[in-house]
């Protein structure tokens, strides 16, 4: 048996200022820690042939697979507010693109494969931890349907990797629907390089928004397609308590995936300034900074994309400000609409908006877990309010806002158990909670124990449901077991 993948290699096929071809470092003694069955499948592979030793040494570059064009792509990005104009794959290679049964061409990538002319001063390398962690809050983010690049494999290579300490090494295989950052763009506006800007720009149509092409003025439906994904997509971060950590423009992606899963984290009590990454001692990735952050960073694809958009440099601002000044309404309107699902709502009412964030206001100050008060409040609806009021420091906040909710939803017509059933459709009763994921990648590093991974991954597969004995996994942490700081792991 040979692990066959039936390549394309479209980005490859680019002109040669895109990318540098190269393939990854082979390691010493590659272990296949965890492969994605159902998503190898989804990709048209065979998950018993990449689960062979051959498997293994191609998931962790020791191997380059029959038809794979390695490359590093290039790119640039504003790093908290400040350009740099080269970063590009500094630890990643694009091993070549595949198109799973859906009919949509998604990118394999090797994260942590050795480095690349793009490396700068890193090894081009990545430790156990944070490809757990990666493959951990991915695969979660998936189960959640939020748009996401997903993992198909973690191996770990025998090798030590140098940061604090000596760590395991460890090579993630990143599945996307491509890996081009508005920091792509950036690269190539940085060098006046109008061509390739529409080069670029033609092949991100082509690809992310197919239905554009042909149409009149195909880089302002562009950008309004970026600005549109974007604004949704962030608005179901925010209604999971998600917070991606660095938003830099080199971490977000042009199809509207999330990307680049660094120190990301969940929150657990509702905080809308909450920071957890080490690095970002300003907090301008706090969770609710994330819609403005979203829309300047697709400021700066617009910026990029303007000498496409016609001679006129004053007329292309203009349209490029008032396609950008869509996102807030954009934003607000996908994120109104899952709030209101989130609170048991099948329609829109005025005052809706304010009763809301009245609830949220007083979860802020009752510390209340975001996660389990808006589950429990599907409990709620069914009359038992006990377990929602339990997460507010004083029940008596919630007791007070649950009457006027109760008046609220009294003017629906539908039955309780049909309310119940949409708000724990959209209410996660397990999300990827830091201190649990934090335990996980302990048990691994230290012990070589993938058990705690496996049985981790296995619960955050099914978010929505009750999953019997697994209760403990929907806990917050106790105040001991409290992770308040990530790292990038870089
Ligand atoms: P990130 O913060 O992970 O999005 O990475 C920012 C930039 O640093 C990208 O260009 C990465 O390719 C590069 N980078 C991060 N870690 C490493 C590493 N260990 N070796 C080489 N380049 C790296
Ligand atoms: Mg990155």
């Amino acid at each position: 048996m040979t692990v066959h993948f039936p390549f394309q290699n479209t980005y490859a096929a680019l002109p040669d200022n895109f990318f540098a071809r190269v393939a990854p470092t082979p390691v010493s003694a590659p272990r296949l820690i965890k492969l994605n069955r159902p998503l190898a499948v989804q990709l048209g592979l065979d998950p018993d042939v990449l689960e062979t030793a051959e498997g293994a040494e191609i998931l962790a570059g020791k191997t380059v697979p029959a038809g794979a064009d390695p490359i590093a792509m290039a790119y640039a990005g504003h790093q908290f507010g400040n350009f740099v104009p080269q970063l590009g794959d500094g630890r990643a290679i694009l091993l070549g693109e595949v198109i799973d049964r859906d009919g949509i061409r998604r990118d394999i990538q090797l994260k942590g494969s050795g480095p690349t002319p793009f490396s700068r001063r890193g090894d081009g390398r990545a430790a156990l931890g944070p490809v757990l962690r990666e493959y951990i809050v991915s695969e979660a983010m998936f189960a959640l349907h939020i748009p996401t690049t997903r993992s198909l494999a973690a191996v770990i290579t025998g090798e030590h990797v140098l940061r604090e300490t000596a760590l395991p090494g460890a090579v993630l295989t990143r599945v996307a629907s491509s890996h081009i950052r508005v920091g792509t763009f950036q690269y190539f506006a940085a060098r006046r390089d109008t061509e390739a800007l529409r080069r670029l720009a033609d092949h991100v149509i082509a690809r992310h928004y197919p239905e554009l092409s042909g149409t009149e003025r195909p880089y302002h439906a562009l950008l309004a397609g970026v600005v549109a994904r974007q604004a949704n997509l962030v608005a179901r971060w925010l209604l999971v308590g998600f917070i991606h950590g660095v938003m830099n423009t080199d971490n977000s992606s042009v199809s509207g995936e999330t990307i680049d899963y660094g120190p990301c984290a969940f929150m657990d009590a509702y905080n809308p300034l909450q920071v957890f990454s080490s690095i970002d001692e300003m907090g301008r990735y706090a969770y609710a900074n994330q819609p403005r952050i979203a829309q300047w960073n697709a400021t700066r694809l617009a910026e990029c994309l303007l000498p496409l958009f016609g001679d006129d440099r004053d007329k292309a601002v203009a349209e490029a400000q008032e396609i950008l000044g869509a996102f807030p309404e954009i934003f607000s309107t996908a994120y109104q609409a899952g709030l209101r699902r989130k609170v048991g709502l099948f329609t829109a009412r005025d005052g809706d908006e304010a009763l809301i964030q009245d609830l949220l206001d007083a979860m802020a100050r009752n510390q209340a877990d975001f996660t389990l008060t808006f589950r429990k409040l599907g409990e709620a609806a069914g009359g038992d309010a006990s377990d929602a009021r339990a997460q507010f420091i004083d029940p008596a906040a919630f007791d007070e806002w649950a009457g006027r909710w109760r008046e609220r939803t009294a003017l629906e017509p539908q039955s309780v158990s049909e309310r119940q059933a949409a708000m724990h459709a959209v209410n996660p009763l397990f999300i990827p909670r830091n201190h649990r994921v934090e335990a996980v990648i302990q048990a691994a590093v230290n012990n070589d124990d993938y058990a705690p991974f496996e049985e981790l991954v296995k619960v955050l597969a099914k978010p929505f449901d009750d999953q019997a004995g697994y209760a403990a996994y929907a806990e917050p942490p106790l105040p001991d077991q409290r992770v308040l700081q990530t790292f990038c792991g870089t």
